[in-house]
C-alpha cells in the first residue's frame, strides 16, 4: 500500500509521527511524508526528534498571508505531489488549512482519505475558527475516519457516516508524548511552574489581551513561576509581548516539544487554549483550565479533568487561584484520550482498509 501522509504544523508533525514511524514497521506500506511548510520553521527540529524524514517539502507558506492565500497554494502544491506519487491513500491529521487542503487535492483526485484525530465537534462553526469549519469538510472528504475516543465517534455517526468506516484508535498526541517522556533529560529543575499558551485566532483581540490580564495579575500575586511560550504565529506572539513584556510573566520563544514536554512536568497548573496542550496535560494528571468558549474536547471537563473558563479575566483569576490554593482539584483524567497504542491501532485499520479499496 502507497500511502502519502500531508502535514504542515507542529501539532500535526507530533501527532502523525508516531504513525510514520509506526509504518516503518510494516513492510506492507509504503509511507510518502509530504510538508506543505505551513510551520516552516519548526518541522526540521520535529522531525529529528521523531527519528522521521520529510520525503517533499512545499512551501506554501508566505509571510502575513492570508487564509485563503494559503489554502490555496496549499491546494496548487499538492495536487502534482497527489499526480506525481500516485498514492492508494491520502492521509491527513486534525484541522489546520494543510490538512484541509490536502483532503480536498486528494477527493478531486479520486484517492480515498484516512483523517486522523476525525470527529471532534463543538458544532459552533465560528469556534474554533477556521478548524470547526475545516475539520467538518475533513469528514465530507474521508472514507476511513480514525476517531480519538467514543464522543468523536458519537458525533461522525449522528452526522451520518457510515459505522463501518469509523474507528475509535485514542489519539497519538499520547503516544507522541510517551516518546518525548521516555527522552527526557535529567530534569535541570524541578521547581514548580505555571505554564500558559494561547493562540486561537478568535481570542486574538479582547480575548487575548483579557487573558493576559488575568496572567499579568495572576503572576503578581503568586510566587510561583509564570512561564509563557509564545505560539509561532506572530500576530499572537507580538501581541502577548505587548501585553506582558516587562512583567514577571516568563515569555519565551516557541519550545522545542522535548522541553515543553518537561515544563509540562513540572506544572502545577496549565491555562490554554491548545488542543494538543489540553491532552497532554490530562495524560499527565494536571489540572487545566481551556481559555475558550466551546471546545471539541468535552471528555476532559466531563471526567473533571479541565475547566472551561472562556477569556473572562475575573474568571480565570478565580478558578487558577482556587487550583492553586488547592481549594479545587482536578486530576482525574489521566486515560480520556488514550493509552500510548493510537498509532498501532490506526496501522492495524490501514491494513485492513487494503482490502476494501484496492483491487
Ligand atoms: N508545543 C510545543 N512547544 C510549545 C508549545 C506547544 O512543542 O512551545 C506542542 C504541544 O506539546 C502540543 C502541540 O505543540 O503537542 C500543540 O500545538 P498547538 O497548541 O500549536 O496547536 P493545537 O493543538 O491547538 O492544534
Amino acid at each position: 500500500m502507497r500511502l502519502l501522509i500531508i502535514l504542515g504544523t507542529r501539532p500535526e508533525m507530533i501527532k502523525l509521527a508516531p504513525i510514520i514511524r509506526e509504518c516503518k514497521k510494516h513492510t506492507g506500506i509504503e509511507a510518502v511524508v509530504c510538508s506543505t511548510g505551513q510551520h516552516d520553521t519548526l518541522l526540521d527540529g520535529l522531525a529529528v526528534f521523531f527519528e522521521i524524514s520529510i520525503d517533499i517539502a512545499l512551501h506554501a507558506r508566505l509571510p502575513g498571508q492570508s487564509l485563503t492565500s494559503l489554502t490555496i497554494r496549499c491546494l496548487e502544491q499538492i495536487h502534482p505531489v497527489i499526480e506525481q506519487q500516485q498514492p492508494d491513500f491520502v492521509m491527513v491529521q486534525g484541522d489546520t488549512a494543510t490538512a484541509m487542503s490536502g483532503a480536498l487535492a486528494a477527493f478531486q483526485q479520486n484517492i480515498p482519505v484516512v483523517h486522523v484525530e476525525a470527529g471532534l465537534r463543538t458544532y459552533d462553526i465560528q469556534s474554533p475558527f477556521p478548524e470547526e469549519m475545516y475539520r467538518r469538510l475533513i469528514t465530507l472528504a474521508t472514507q476511513a475516519h480514525m476517531a480519538p475516543t467514543r464522543t468523536a465517534v458519537r458525533n461522525l455517526v449522528h452526522e451520518g457516516v457510515d459505522r463501518k468506516r469509523i474507528f475509535c484508535t485514542g489519539n497519538t498526541s499520547i503516544d507522541a508524548l510517551q516518546w518525548a517522556i521516555d527522552r527526557q533529560p535529567p530534569p535541570t529543575s524541578d521547581e514548580p511552574l505555571v505554564l500558559v499558551t494561547g493562540h486561537r485566532r478568535e481570542n486574538i483581540g479582547n480575548g487575548l489581551y483579557s487573558l493576559c490580564k488575568a496572567i499579568r495579575e495572576l503572576a503578581a500575586r503568586h510566587k510561583v513561576k509564570f512561564i509563557w511560550p509564545l505560539h509561532p504565529n506572530p500576530h499572537v506572539a507580538s501581541s502577548v509581548q505587548d501585553f506582558l513584556g516587562g512583567s514577571s510573566v516568563q515569555l519565551i520563544p516557541p519550545a522545542e516539544y522535548k522541553t515543553f514536554v518537561g515544563l509540562l512536568q513540572r506544572a502545577v497548573l496549565v491555562i490554554t487554549d491548545s488542543g494538543g496542550v489540553q491532552e497532554e496535560a490530562v495524560a499527565l494528571g494536571k489540572p487545566v483550565l481551556i481559555t475558550r468558549v466551546t471546545t471539541e474536547r468535552a471528555e476532559a471537563i466531563e471526567h473533571g479533568a479541565a475547566l472551561l473558563v472562556g477569556t473572562d479575566e475575573d474568571n480565570i483569576i478565580q478558578q487558577a487561584e482556587a487550583i492553586l490554593s488547592g481549594s479545587l482539584t482536578c486530576e482525574n483524567g489521566r486515560a480520556i484520550y488514550g493509552n500510548g497504542n493510537a498509532a498501532g491501532r490506526i496501522v492495524h485499520h490501514l491494513s485492513q482498509l487494503e482490502a476494501d479499496f484496492l483491487p
